[in-house]
């Protein structure tokens, strides 16, 4: 097989029209786009699908305008903790950090702790320490502020002082009217290898140590060359609990369907039945690439080596 493909996400959620001017609309498509071409790049050159995920979420953690890395939502807290993970549909290996502060590029260590760490799954301060002693890359506090994001949490921050109730209503308004902002790439490259990879700040004004579906392997991550790999966005909590994206692999595997309509049961019929707010993007070892969200909108794109090339907001 010659042909690759390669997706990626930006989040998804009640990202309308009317909320978004013509300058940020493009600045979303160019930042889109630019990660399709790095792994795309990678794909052509003869690279692996993981070398081509991990080189799209590199761009995508460094670019403002999403929530991973640099730009993540604050916690209540008012800091940033960041999740990412990392899998090969060729092996079944996969790496997951949960709770990190200060990694430049969350998917960089979370690939660290699937090469070199004989673990799957790392958490905050012990994750950090592994990040030191593996020579990850570093920044200070001030290198993931943005002051959108900073904006967007102090809106509900103080909501929190007065009730419980108050608080879920504030947030989910937020959520409503704000898009969620995690990444996510997709590949297949031109050997039929397949992998997974997504990275997110999580959720504004998260706390308890609240971890979503981003790092969770089987929840927003999978990838395995019998079926598909997959990476989510969306809240969390129901991707989590719908075990999304294995669930996309199973009804692939025990019971036949295409991915296209193993992810449309997943997003369109099982998360929506729980209010699970969200997308997907998927590709199997074919190239075949399937984009799906039962929300508003999806900051999307998608490239292959027969010529489509392709980055999208909306429905
Ligand atoms: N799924 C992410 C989380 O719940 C949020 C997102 O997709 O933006 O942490």
């Amino acid at each position: 097989m010659d042909n690759f493909t390669i997706a990626v996400h930006g989040g998804a959620g009640t990202i309308l029209k009317e909320d978004m001017t013509t300058e940020l609309e493009l600045a979303y498509f160019e930042g889109l786009q630019q990660a399709l071409d790095i792994s795309y790049a990678v794909l052509e050159q003869g690279g692996s699908a993981i070398n081509a995920v991990k080189a799209a979420l590199v761009i995508l953690e460094d670019n403002m305008l999403f929530n991973a890395g640099r730009g993540s939502v604050f916690t209540k807290k008012g800091v940033q903790e960041m999740d990412a993970a990392i899998m090969n549909g060729k092996d079944l290996s996969a790496g997951a950090v949960a709770g990190i502060r200060n990694v430049r590029n969350p998917i960089e260590l979370a690939t660290e702790v699937m090469l070199n760490s004989n673990h799957v799954f790392l958490s905050g301060k012990g994750a950090n320490d592994f990040a030191i002693k593996q020579g990850i890359k570093l920044e200070p506090d001030e290198f993931f502020f943005s002051s959108f994001r900073y904006d967007q949490w102090k809106a509900i921050r103080d909501s929190d002082n007065y009730s419980l109730d108050h608080t879920n209503h504030q947030l989910e308004e937020l959520m409503r009217d704000k898009k969620f902002g995690t990444v996510g790439a997709v590949a297949c490259d031109k050997y039929g290898n397949i992998a997974a990879a997504t990275s997110t700040g999580g959720m504004t004004n998260k706390k308890y140590g609240r971890i979503g579906d981003s790092p969770m392997i089987g929840a927003g991550t999978y990838a395995n060359n019998l079926t598909c790999a997959i990476s989510c966005t969306g809240h969390g909590e129901m991707f989590i609990r719908a075990v999304a994206a294995y669930d996309v692999s199973c009804l692939m595997e025990y019971k036949g369907l295409s991915l296209e309509a193993a992810m449309n049961t997943v997003v369109h019929e099982k998360l929506v039945a729980i209010e699970g707010e969200g997308g997907m993007i998927g590709v199997d070892a074919k190239g075949n690439a399937v984009l799906v969200f039962n929300s508003a909108g999806m900051y999307r794109g998608v490239r292959d080596s027969k010529g489509l090339n392709n980055v999208a907001i909306y429905k």
